[in-house]
């Protein structure tokens, strides 16, 4: 078998922010008025989809979406109550809780560790206020810093730190800035993104009408390559295209989507995985709590094909450290493995793949070129 059953993940998606970003084509709402409705409908599905996964037994708990910081702990505890009803954490699960900035105090912190949450991911993006009020951010740059000073009080030792980058005016030395800024605090994990203009967004829609300008395509890759130096010279590892983290700091959570290990997504919008079959709760809040309330969840679903599998694995080990391993491929057919060697010829010439001890991962040229080798070694 390609995927290993071992370690599921559980992610649970908390559909409610503040504040629209204008960059998100996430699934969330901002209006909160049906909170309690929501959480009785994922403690049901909770109850209802027990059985998803091989094993009660989980690796790591990931509440996210949405913003999921904004629950109260009480509600927090419910939701734990109820996967710890349905499931068996392992006694050193990973369990991330998204946070923005404005949440962050020394009562909710206090509270998430009381709850056992031992990781958070802190959605700072910037520290200028400026790209803050671009992207209609609810914080500003002061607050972020304050969250991050009382993190560094509070003993959590497992911080994960979101920056997005290649936004309009944030040039190279504003860039340089915000990754010191951030790496002065002791976190331990770094998701740098690399801003995408996503269609539905009220961001593509400043593009469209010429409110907002668009950045070039190499000031964007010139700002990955500052923020790949800055990641080695400070020792990260380099794990996934977007991702860095400090030894022994690698996202549990993340790295099981990545190597494709099964993982369960409870709320509106939610995928699951159990190696086998791919299931997506529908992105609706209302559809989504009234299919939990008459015990039916709105789920579609596909069974992958080997075609399907040699997909994603391409698409998702290329963009980790861990890379394509060829007897990964071999196990799923000559024909993939025939195809796959015929498609990276031209890279590994290029230089932008290496190949080796049965492994073909991305080099540093390679990664800025991800999208394009990943669909060419895809099978169509
Ligand atoms: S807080 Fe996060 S999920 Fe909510 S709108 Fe902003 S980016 Fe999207």
């Amino acid at each position: 078998m390609l995927f290993s059953l071992v370690g599921m993940g559980l992610y649970i998606h908390i559909p409610f922010c503040k504040r629209a970003c204008h960059y998100c084509d996430f699934h969330f709402t901002t209006t909160t008025r049906y909170r309690p409705r929501m959480l009785r409908a994922l403690k049901t599905e909770l109850a209802l989809r027990r059985d998803f996964l091989a094993s009660p037994e989980l690796d790591t708990i990931y509440f996210g979406g949405g913003t999921p910081s904004l629950l109260t702990p009480a509600e927090l505890s419910s939701l734990l109550d109820a996967i710890h009803r349905h499931f068996s954490p392992k006694r050193d699960a990973e369990i991330t809780l998204e946070a923005n900035p404005d949440d962050v105090n020394k009562e909710s912190l206090r509270a998430w560790g009381a709850l056992g949450i031992n990781r958070l991911s802190l959605g700072v993006q910037s520290f200028r206020d400026t790209d803050l009020a671009m992207m209609h951010r609810v914080h500003d740059g002061r607050e972020a810093g304050r969250a991050l000073t009382l993190l560094w009080d509070s003993g959590f030792d497992n911080v994960s730190v979101d920056l997005i980058y290649g936004l309009p005016g944030l040039d190279d030395e504003a860039w340089l800035a915000n990754l010191a800024q951030v790496t002065s605090f002791p976190i331990s994990h770094l998701s740098a993104y690399a801003l995408t203009v996503e269609p539905r967004t009220a961001w593509a829609h400043f593009v469209r009408t010429g409110r907002y300008p668009v950045v070039p395509d190499s000031a964007v890759s010139r700002q990955f390559d500052l923020l790949m130096d800055f990641a080695e010279r400070a020792g990260w590892i380099h794990y996934e295209i977007s991702n860095f983290a400090r030894p022994g700091k690698i996202s549990r959570h993340n790295s099981a989507y990545w190597t494709g290990r099964p993982y369960l997504g409870i709320g509106p919008s939610a995928h699951s995985f159990d190696g086998v079959r791919r299931q997506w709760n529908v992105a609706n809040n209302q559809r989504y709590m009234r299919a939990m309330e008459t015990g039916r969840p709105a789920i579609e679903q596909e069974v992958l094909t080997p075609r399907d599998h040699y997909n994603e694995y391409v698409l998702t080990r290329l963009r980790t450290m861990w890379g394509c391993h060829v007897a990964d491929i071999k196990a799923l057919g000559a024909a993939y493995l025939h195809h796959f060697e015929r498609e990276i010829r031209g890279w590994l010439d290029d230089g932008a793949l290496l190949y080796e001890n049965g492994v073909v991962c991305l080099t540093r040229r390679g990664k800025h070129l991800a999208d394009r080798i990943a669909s060419d070694l895809m099978m169509v």
